[in-house]
């Protein structure tokens, strides 16, 4: 059974490694057998991520990416096939968040959220798909959230842009059925991270504690688990849709949320 959920020897592109889920899913995947290409906008935090798998002893590379720009995550897939020789994992994990209503938000803002949140998942899944398809094989893993679940006032822009990936992973997942390449997403609930951390920052951007430790309770009292999530919840999600434990998975969205929302 331990076979099964492995990657020993598998390829893996993970864009939004710099941080949160997306690092904590870079070093699962390696602490799991996969060489990571670690891509984030931030390159500073990409190096340190890649840094963390090299000292464990692991074999990464860490890019600068905007995943808005088509051809800057094409030249991210294009690392990953020459340096480590394929790609068998595409993890589309970048994102950022953006609070306003439907009224408030500015056209600016509504085309930054759906160029990273969206496009930049599409560009993501377009490139890696073309690859895998010709070797006919490949799993690619996109990031949605549990805000694809219910109304989301005051976020909106990020809801839709994660509803829209939910879609182009089932559609995405019929396309690619033939070719054996499985596309499938991960939907977290409340996970302490960067992103997370504005409902306890101060203005001047340090953590509140003692907000931090009542928005950590209240959000973790919404779960039938009683608690929030770490990123190293996610990546497990990460690592089982990679792996060959999940070889009949695809179209799916794995919801990890302690239970928040059930579909
Ligand atoms: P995070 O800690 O902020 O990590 C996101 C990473 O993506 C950051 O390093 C960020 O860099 C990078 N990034 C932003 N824009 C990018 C771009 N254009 N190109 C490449 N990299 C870019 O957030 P997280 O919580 O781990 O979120 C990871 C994913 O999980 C996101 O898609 C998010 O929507 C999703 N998610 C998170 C939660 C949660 O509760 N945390 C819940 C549901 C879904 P900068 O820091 O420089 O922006």
């Amino acid at each position: 059974m331990n076979d099964l959920f492995t990657v020993s020897n598998q390829v893996a592109v993970v864009t939004g490694a710099g941080s949160g889920i997306g690092r904590a899913s870079a070093l699962a995947l390696s602490q799991s057998g996969a060489s990571v290409v670690c891509g984030d906008i931030d390159t500073r935090n990409a190096e340190i991520t890649k840094s963390l798998i090299v000292d464990g002893g692991g074999r990464a590379l860490s890019v600068s990416v905007d995943v808005s720009k088509r051809e800057q995550v094409g030249a991210l897939i294009d690392m990953a096939i020459e340096e480590f020789g394929t790609l068998d994992i595409m993890c589309n994990i970048a994102g950022i968040m953006h609070q306003s209503t439907v009224l408030e938000t500015q056209d600016s803002d509504l085309d930054r959220v759906l160029d990273v949140n969206l496009k930049g998942v599409f560009y993501g899944c377009q490139i890696a798909a073309s690859e895998m398809s010709k070797r006919r094989s490949g799993s690619i893993i996109n990031m949605v959230s549990s805000a694809i679940d219910a109304p989301a006032p005051g976020i909106v822009c990020y809801a839709m842009a994660k509803a829209a990936v939910a879609q182009l992973t089932k559609t995405l997942a019929i396309e690619m059925g033939k070719y054996n390449v499985r596309v499938n997403a991960v939907a977290p609930g409340f996970v302490v991270t960067a992103m997370t951390s504005r409902h306890f920052q101060l203005d001047d951007g340090s953590v509140d504690p003692e907000r931090r430790e009542a928005v950590v309770t209240s959000m973790g009292k919404m779960a039938p688990l009683r608690r929030v999530g770490e990123p190293e919840d996610i990546a497990g999600a990460v690592v089982y849709l990679a792996s060959n434990a999940a070889s009949f998975v695809t179209g799916q969205i794995i919801r990890v949320n302690g239970g928040v929302s059930m579909q």
